[in-house]
């Protein structure tokens, strides 16, 4: 069985403050011990974000930069990361796809500079309504993954998040039947891609408009492996989605 994995992207959200309320709330509460959790402030709380944590609850970079070092000016690396024991990344979410242009090669440069680094991976994909509506959702999600699995073989530790676009921030959550078929696509592709064990073995999680009032029906399909969490990662709630499978 997959562990379930919980994520909270908290996007450019936050302050010093509302951080550390955070993080003080996630340290004192109960959360499923079966539940991998990793959250995820913007770069200048990382570090803060690392030292208030308890051990045992993971910090994942928003993103990370495909060089090792040098004049890069705004960007970050693999290496710094690990310097910080800041032990994952999210990379290709659809807002920096879209409103900061990055392109399929580019999220796969990354994730394989990421992963050869020893940082997991929290892969994000998606299609947009548009495309939905085209019935070309499977191609499009699967094109992004492809991207990567030109150039990243071991897939181990990568998570995908598979994030409908037209569900992130809208309040609009895929039903349990729209997210269950395009996880199921995606791992029946894995498993042409990358073999049967790599299928298996991948957590494919959800994002967009997840809440505490509709996690536990989606945490009930056979493929949705977790979850990845905008807005409810910054409320006490998001500790109802840890606890979803409990
Ligand atoms: P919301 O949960 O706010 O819809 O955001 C989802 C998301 O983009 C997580 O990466």
């Amino acid at each position: 069985p997959r562990q379930f994995f919980v994520g909270g992207n908290f996007k450019m959200n936050g302050t010093i403050e509302s951080i550390k309320g955070i993080v003080k709330h996630l340290n004192e509460a109960k959360c499923d011990s079966n539940t991998e959790v990793v959250i995820s402030p913007p770069a200048l709380y990382l570090l803060l974000t690392r030292e208030h944590l308890r051990p045992g609850i993971e910090v994942a970079a928003q993103n990370v930069f495909d060089k090792p070092n040098g004049a890069f000016t705004g960007e970050i690396s693999v290496e710094q990361l690990k310097d910080s024991n800041i032990t994952w990344t999210l990379l290709g979410h659809s807002e920096r796809r879209t409103i900061l242009q990055e392109s399929d090669d580019f999220v796969a440069r990354k994730t394989k500079t990421a992963i050869d680094g020893g940082v997991g991976v929290i892969l994000c994909c998606g299609e947009t309504l548009e495309q939905r509506e085209a019935n070309k959702t499977t191609e499009v999600v699967v094109n992004q993954l492809a991207s990567v699995a030109k150039v990243v073989k071991d897939w181990s530790k990568i998570v995908i998040a598979y994030e409908p676009i037209w569900a992130i921030g809208t309040g609009k959550v895929a039903t349990t039947e729209q997210a269950q078929e395009v996880h199921a696509a995606i791992r029946s592709w894995i498993g042409k891609e990358l073999g049967n064990e790599a299928a298996e073995k991948t957590r494919i999680i959800y994002g967009g408009s997840v809440s505490e009032k509709n996690c536990r029906d989606l945490a009930k399909e056979n493929d949705i492996d977790g979850f990845l969490v905008g807005g409810a990662s910054l409320k006490p709630a998001f500790v109802d989605i840890i606890n979803a499978r409990a």
